[in-house]
């Protein structure tokens, strides 16, 4: 079987793979790829998948799979894999590095110490403990983030439309959510009924000086209207990973506005993700190779 490594992968992941057949990192060779590994970075549009003719499986080191024409690939019978869990804890963790870092005021607190300014007067701080989160989309993130708020005092409540009860949070409805929560945090896939889910409409019904997180994918978030709720105060601080195309465009409002926390796209970038990306797509890999025999 031949094998395209399209994205950026732990660099153990070749040699790991080499038992499966010819490993190759050379995109060029998309064509004789049976097997194509991909990250967020390539794109697999009907074009891409067109010009892979003898592909048999897309496996996405992550979890969304908003980059793949996921109905194309399937109507071509292409399997489409991704390693779902793993990423769970890497993304638990800077969503909480996120949202601590509001209320601990530890970015301009660096920044001001760095410029050589004592600013312990003036950094007013507030803690997580005793606050209210809401978590959009209850899954295997947002539980990770749930178990970590409950250790931290939290009172955790989740809108979920597709589960019916939940270890660490209560459920409640969406608008029941935008009302309690301080702190809001999503988790869901970008699918339509998330693309811009928040808005100026739905931030209208948040409780002012509310903390937004973001770790999903920015398009749930209409950028426009999270800059204005920055500029007027009535979101207190946008705590970002994620952004509308990796590197976001320059004109974004979120880039410019007052209050916002922001990282490279790097949630699920840990050392420890990539090894346990990597042995996911061993197992997958392993049962394919069963199967074809
Ligand atoms: P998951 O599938 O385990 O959980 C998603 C949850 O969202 C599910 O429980 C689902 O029922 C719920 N959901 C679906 N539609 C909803 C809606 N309209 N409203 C509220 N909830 C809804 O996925 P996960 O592993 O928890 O990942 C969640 C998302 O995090 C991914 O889809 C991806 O976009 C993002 N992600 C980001 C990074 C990063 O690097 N920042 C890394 C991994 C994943």
């Amino acid at each position: 079987m031949k094998i395209l490594i399209s994205d950026a992968f732990d660099p153990s992941l070749p040699e790991r793979l080499a038992r499966f057949g010819e490993v190759t990192e050379d995109k060029d060779r998309l064509p004789e790829a049976d097997v194509v590994l991909v990250r967020s970075k390539t794109k697999c549009t009907r074009e891409y998948i067109d010009s892979a003719t003898n592909l048999k499986m897309i496996i996405r080191g992550g979890v969304g799979l908003d980059n793949i024409d996921l109905d194309y690939a399937r109507s071509k019978g292409i399997r489409v894999h991704n390693t779902a869990s793993a990423s769970s804890i890497a993304v638990a963790e800077m969503t909480f590095a996120l949202m601590l870092s509001v209320p601990t005021r530890l970015i301009e607190a660096h920044a001001s110490m760095k410029e050589g300014r004592w600013a312990k007067k003036e950094l007013k701080r507030t803690e997580l403990y005793g606050k209210t989160l809401g978590i959009i989309g209850a899954g295997n993130i947002g539980t990770e983030v749930a178990k970590r708020a409950v250790a931290f005092g939290m009172t955790v409540v989740a809108y979920d439309p597709i589960i019916s009860s939940h270890q660490y949070a209560k459920l409640v409805s969406f608008d029941e959510l935008l009302e309690q929560a301080d702190y809001i945090t999503l988790h869901v896939p970008l699918i339509d009924a998330t693309r811009g889910m928040i808005n100026a409409g739905t931030i209208a019904k948040m409780k002012d000086g509310v903390v937004i997180v973001n770790t999903a994918r920015a398009l749930c978030v209409v950028q426009e209207d999270m800059a204005a709720a920055l500029e007027s105060g009535k979101v207190r601080a946008y705590a970002t990973d994620v952004w509308p195309s990796d590197p976001p465009d320059p004109s974004n409002p979120v880039l410019h506005a007052p209050n916002v926390v922001m990282t490279p796209h790097i949630g699920a970038g840990s050392r420890e993700n990539m090894l346990r990306i990597g042995d996911v797509v061993v197992d997958i890999l392993t049962e394919f190779a069963k199967e074809i025999g």
